[in-house]
């Protein structure tokens, strides 16, 4: 029986990525040099394929000595200090914050103002760009817990706001609502489910999608913290998956185990299409 390759159709950017992307692709189309303030993606294919159209992607400390340039703030968003500096530094800012995000950090940033006694904790990964973003609406004076065991700094007598990072999993964040009730002594406890959808929905989309095929090649790039987490749960649901980050990682081993079988291809929400196609050409051209 011949082989059969599918791409996932519920893989890949998520829409705040794609506005990002098309941004920078309308501004580079003018001509003019843009810079882009950390990866626009967590993808290094897709961030060589920009860099290649003019993109230059540069860190905060390069950001603080630039003065008179464009520079892109990618869909994580970023924290007043960042908009402040621009202004400093007559820096035009190209936001291509992802408005679920602005949404994010309003709400922060009213919580913080209503009631400066009050802990604003946020769930999220420590030092991640969309939590910095979120920090920097409270002057930095959030707290980030990274999970149910990660809850010590919070003093449990005071007021408590609960928010999270966009992409965090919505299981592990009601976990972290059961572990601060059990241990309030007083005062307030609200929490706000600020998981984006886009992403929250990924994990049993892609577990039914891994179990549907006999081989599973998940296309991701190795800084995505999304990928790590959606590729392990495609391995969980099927064994035979592979972690690849472009079609000349695929090895002659996984191949001869793909003869006649039904080959699923996924990725992360950091995944471009054109790379997921690209893994299915190559599966193709040489199956054929
Ligand atoms: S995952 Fe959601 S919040 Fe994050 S960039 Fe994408 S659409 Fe925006």
């Amino acid at each position: 029986m011949a082989h059969q390759t599918f791409i996932d159709k519920e893989s890949g950017f998520c829409f705040g990525v794609v506005t990002a992307i098309k941004k920078a692709e309308e501004e580079l189309a003018k001509g003019e040099p843009l810079y882009c303030l950390g990866d626009i993606v967590h993808n290094g294919r897709e961030v060589e394929r920009l860099a290649n159209l003019g993109l230059v992607t540069i860190d905060h400390d390069t950001f603080k000595t630039l003065r008179n340039v464009k520079v892109l703030l990618r869909a994580h968003g970023e924290p007043p200090s960042t908009y402040q500096i621009a202004k400093d530094n007559n820096i035009t800012i190209i936001d291509a914050s992802c408005p679920v995000v602005l949404r994010l950090q309003s709400k922060i940033k009213k919580r913080f103002q209503e009631d400066g006694n009050c802990q604003i904790v946020i769930y999220g990964k420590k030092g991640h760009a969309e939590v910095i973003g979120l920090e920097g609406q409270t002057n930095g004076t959030a707290i980030v817990v990274e999970g149910e065991n990660d809850i010590e700094s919070i003093d449990f007598t005071k007021d408590i706001s609960l928010f999270s990072q966009t992409t965090k999993p919505l299981d592990g964040f009601n976990r972290l609502i059961e572990s601060i009730k059990d241990r309030q002594k007083g005062g307030n406890f609200d929490y706000f489910d600020t998981i984006c959808r886009q992403v929250a929905n990924r994990i049993p989309n892609i577990r039914r999608f891994a179990e549907e095929n006999d081989v599973v090649f998940f296309v991701g790039g190795k800084k995505s913290s999304n990928g790590k987490v959606l590729f392990e749960h495609c391995r969980e649901a099927n064994p035979n998956t592979f972690f690849v980050s472009g079609p000349d990682e695929i090895t002659e081993t996984q191949l001869q185990q793909c003869e006649g079988k039904k080959i699923g291809i996924c990725g992360a929400t950091s995944t471009p299409l054109w790379l997921m196609v690209d893994v299915k050409n190559l599966i193709d051209s040489k199956l054929d």
